[in-house]
């Protein structure tokens, strides 16, 4: 039986290295509310640490960064469509795009 997860995302399993772990406690660590959130003027805990350029595998980019702190919620939302090359265009509190 052929694994999906070999070739298509090899970088799925760097997430479960200790490295990643110390890249994202120090980013939590130095980032504590969701970025995200901010820029709609809500304080949220942030739990996740997003890379906010997409890395597409791209080793350099996913040890180095840059990387975003955001909440669970946002990163379900926005992290996913992200990943997938989609544009986002985001509101700040007034309702204009940013
Ligand atoms: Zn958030």
């Amino acid at each position: 039986m052929p694994r999906v997860t070999d070739g298509k995302r090899p970088w799925s399993r760097w997430y479960g290295l200790a490295r990643w772990k110390r890249i994202r406690e120090a980013q939590l660590m130095a980032e504590p509310l969701c970025e995200w959130c901010l820029e709609s003027e809500r304080v949220t805990e942030a739990t996740e640490v997003h890379h906010s350029e997409a890395h597409r595998g791209d080793e350099t980019k996913f040890w180095s960064g840059p990387f975003v702190s955001t909440c669970k919620s946002c990163h379900a939302r926005r992290g996913q469509l992200e990943d997938h090359g989609k544009t986002i265009v985001r509101y700040d509190a007034s309702g204009w795009p940013i």
